[in-house]
């Protein structure tokens, strides 16, 4: 199963971009209809609400009337953690059922207004957020539902920025104008979901891009998932796309420190499951003594190629991808050498998909970088 959180502002159209999705095959979990559900006439959420608040946040027929209810609840801080604190275990209950309901080949879309403000994001496989400028957001809030102006106004202010939302859009869909075509996200999804439940890695050719100013941003919101998955354990986003100005293959490396080997095999389905599939165990080329040993898993995301190697946290090759990442960061004789040396490699390799001769020719030039790498640390140190 994949799971998608479905985001956005007030009126900004994720009710909109869900039905596009359930109409390809997605299973649809709405927050705000699981939201009235909890505190239907004859609920205990309901009946927990009447006690909290009084019987005269009810309509005469016994449903809620929850201009009455906001009234009381938003009074005060205290009057509102209690109403959260009927509601929000209950909604949290029904949505995981709804998806443990959901087949296991499903595509689980949870449309959550909420989902910033309650940082979230980590959870899911992957986060859409839907934009529409707070103007248009407006327009479309008074004139098709007839709200309130100054209510849509301050509904809007109380919510999350456009900026904390861009911080945790993995995919970032404009509705200010048209509604977007969503068969290319659609496909993306499709093909996260056969990964996620066969286990299997995106790959792609090695092609070296220019550095990307969107990978350390990118990179901030794989490693946070990454760690939750591993019990809030230390990720570092390591390797050519962690150095800025640096062409690189589009894949960003991760690694995923542990106490020892044993832990990371503890982690292995947790993090497949989280949409970083197993690939094996392997020794990565030993530049010195020590632990060169690491477990590699990959990401399943067709849209974001990942590789994560989990290693012993201050081991030998833990350190090395720090220090030879820092070193580049630092030193820009030694990154254009480097660029230069990459950009010749992946002409020469181009046709060879399993990037195994293309690490094989980088070999000598990193002999030489050991020494350098071990310079700059001292002098680091001193
Ligand atoms: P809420 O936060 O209230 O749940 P929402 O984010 O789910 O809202 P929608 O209900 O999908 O937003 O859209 C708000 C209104 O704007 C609806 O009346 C919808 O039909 C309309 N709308 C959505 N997208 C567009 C668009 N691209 N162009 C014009 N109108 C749109």
């Amino acid at each position: 199963m994949l799971r998608v959180g479905l985001t956005g502002g007030i009126g900004s159209g994720k009710s909109t971009i869900a039905r596009l999705l359930e109409e390809r095959g997605a299973v649809v979990v709405d927050a705000d209809k699981l939201a009235r559900e909890v505190l239907e006439p004859g609920s205990d959420g309901l009946k927990e609400v009447v006690k909290a608040f009084g019987a005269d946040v009810l309509n005469d027929d016994g449903t809620l009337n929850r201009a009455a209810l906001a009234a009381k609840a938003f009074a005060s801080e205290e009057a509102r953690q209690t109403l959260n604190g009927i509601t929000h275990p209950r909604i949290g209950a029904l949505t995981g059922q709804r998806m443990a309901e959901a087949p296991e080949d499903a595509i689980v879309v949870h449309d959550i207004p909420l989902l910033v403000e309650r940082d979230l994001a980590a959870a899911y496989h992957l986060v859409i957020v839907v934009y529409a400028d707070a103007e248009t957001r407006l327009r479309r809030l008074v004139g098709s539902r007839g709200m309130d102006e100054n209510d849509a106004r301050q509904r809007i202010a109380a919510q999350a920025t456009d900026e904390q939302r861009r911080a945790v859009a993995d995919v970032w869909l404009d509705n200010s104008g048209e509604v977007p075509d969503v068969t290319g996200l659609w496909d993306r999804l499709v093909g996260f979901e056969k990964n996620v439940r066969t286990q299997s890695y995106a790959s792609g050719a090695p092609i070296v891009v220019p550095y990307d100013e969107r990978w350390p941003a990118q990179a901030r919101r794989v490693a946070r998932r990454i760690s939750v998955a591993a019990g809030g354990r230390h990720v570092e986003h390591i390797g050519s796309t962690a150095v800025p100005g640096l062409a690189a293959k589009d894949v960003l490396d991760f690694q995923l420190g542990v106490e020892d080997v044993e832990t990371a095999d503890a982690l292995r389905d947790a993090l497949g499951q989280a949409g970083f599939p197993y690939l094996g165990q392997y020794e990565d080329t030993a530049r010195g003594e020590g632990d060169w040993s690491k477990r590699l898993h990959a990401g399943a995301d067709p849209g974001r190629r990942v590789n994560l190697h989990v290693r012993v946290e201050g081991g030998a090759g833990w350190r090395w991808a720090i220090d030879f990442r820092d070193w580049l960061r630092h030193d820009a004789q030694a990154l254009e050498e480097y660029a230069d040396l990459k950009l010749q490699l992946s002409q020469r390799f181009a046709a060879d998909s399993t990037a195994f001769a293309y690490g094989a020719a980088k070999d000598p030039w990193m002999e030489t970088a050991v020494k350098r790498v071990q310079a700059y640390k001292g002098g680091q140190a001193s």
